[in-house]
């Protein structure tokens, strides 16, 4: 059987002894996105916990869902408490030191099991909080807008540097189907459009192994290949909210997770697009903007880098895996998704940098944006001049 095979709650209870040399081991107990996916996630939360409870929501997701679940826990164990992640300012909750901080002095002492609400912000407070206090968590998801839900670590902002902290995987993932669907578009479109950005991920992953013999995992790569084949296909449906395109979302972004979990290492899910968003988020939180959603954007980036990877292709020692740009840009506007930076917001000389040096993001990973500026900076230059032109002057 073939990993790419399996339902997303089949794959979770094994561990797979691969012909790559590794043990992919999903880590996982309990997955369940649902149409009871919060009432099944409060009976696996009073199953595992042994103590005191913590529920951690902010105060759009408290209303969400963070004070139903409170308040069924409590029904069952006294000691449950909940804290609401409080907005400052009128802007969203941002995952630095200060919030962190501010959790963990509003805690009782002696918890035992973390419940986190939420998605984005609140599961990386969670994740690295339950981390240090050496105590699992579980999350119960209210919008499919990131594949960070079964990720190892935590992206958070630290002395106003986005950084990838410690952290753990959740014991269980749940969300209610109806919840899901009912999530900010844009946090739908965002969602799309970071399962998307895998085939990238992939064609990178694969471009390395060509080029520089880098470990390769086909069963993996094929898994989170497939993942974003599925999501493609349903793509018109989400503009009305669709039951199964957001599920096969939801499950996409935790598959996805799942997958680099299985990895030990970002690799099959992330390529330069991500490095280009990343370059982005730094420039607006140096500047105190707010940076657009991480999957809008990456979306976004990921049609950069088809457009890039169309320039230069040719010029390239090896074969790379052909994406259809057009393709790939009509897939996310049929979903609803954004397409160009210029639009998503992003400054254009922001973005003409990205493109040079959005190769500083990872010291370890090889993309066409490493292998340009080892081998061919005239030639990086002249695509950053290219794309910003397109995007910027031509208005595609
Ligand atoms: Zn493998
Ligand atoms: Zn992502």
């Amino acid at each position: 059987m073939k990993l790419k095979d399996l339902e997303i709650k089949e794959l979770i209870k094994n561990i797979y002894p691969c012909e790559c040399g590794l043990i992919h081991d999903p880590k996982m107990e309990r997955i369940e996105i649902s149409e009871h996916g919060t009432e099944e996630a409060i009976r696996f939360i009073l199953n595992k916990a042994k103590g005191r409870i913590m529920v951690i929501s902010d105060e759009i997701t408290f209303k969400i869902a963070g004070k139903r679940v409170y308040e069924r826990l409590k029904e069952v164990n006294k000691e449950t408490y909940s804290y609401v992640i409080p907005q400052k300012n009128n802007i969203p909750v941002i995952p630095n030191e200060s919030t962190i901080g501010e959790t963990l002095i509003r805690m009782p002492l002696g918890i035992d099991f973390f419940v986190a609400v939420g998605s984005g912000v609140v599961n990386d407070v969670v994740r690295n909080i339950s981390y240090h206090l050496g105590k699992e968590y579980a999350v119960i998801g209210t919008a499919p807008s990131m594949d960070g839900y079964a990720s190892i670590t935590s992206s958070l902002i630290i002395n106003n540097v986005k950084e990838s902290c410690p952290g753990q995987v959740p014991k269980g993932i749940f969300a209610d189907i109806d919840i899901l669907q009912n999530a900010p578009y844009t946090m739908l479109t965002a969602g799309f459009g970071d399962v998307l950005s895998k085939y990238n991920a992939v064609r990178e992953w694969r471009f390395s192994r060509d080029l520089n013999k880098e470990h390769y995992c086909e069963e993996i790569a094929e898994m989170v290949w497939k993942a974003a084949d599925k999501c493609a296909d349903s793509a018109s449906l989400l503009k009305n909210r669709d039951k199964k395109a957001v599920t096969g979302i939801m499950e996409a972004l935790i598959l996805s997770g799942i997958a680099m979990g299985m990895y030990k290492n970002t690799r099959p899910g992330s390529g330069c697009e991500h490095h280009i968003v990343h370059y982005w988020d730094i420039e607006f939180i140096k500047r105190g903007w707010v940076h657009p959603l991480h999957g809008n954007a990456v979306g976004v980036a990921l049609c950069v880098i088809c457009r890039l990877y169309d320039l230069i292709k040719e010029k390239l020692p090896v074969e790379v895996t052909d994406l259809n740009t057009e393709n790939i840009e009509n897939i996310l506007k049929s979903a609803g998704c954004e397409t160009n930076p210029k639009t998503l917001g992003i400054p254009e000389d922001i973005f003409h940098d990205s493109i040079l040096y959005g190769y500083k993001m990872s010291s370890s990973k090889y993309t066409i944006l490493t292998h340009l500026n080892k081998y061919d900076k005239a030639l990086l230059e002249k695509c950053a001049q290219i794309l910003t032109k397109q995007y910027y002057i031509d208005i595609l």
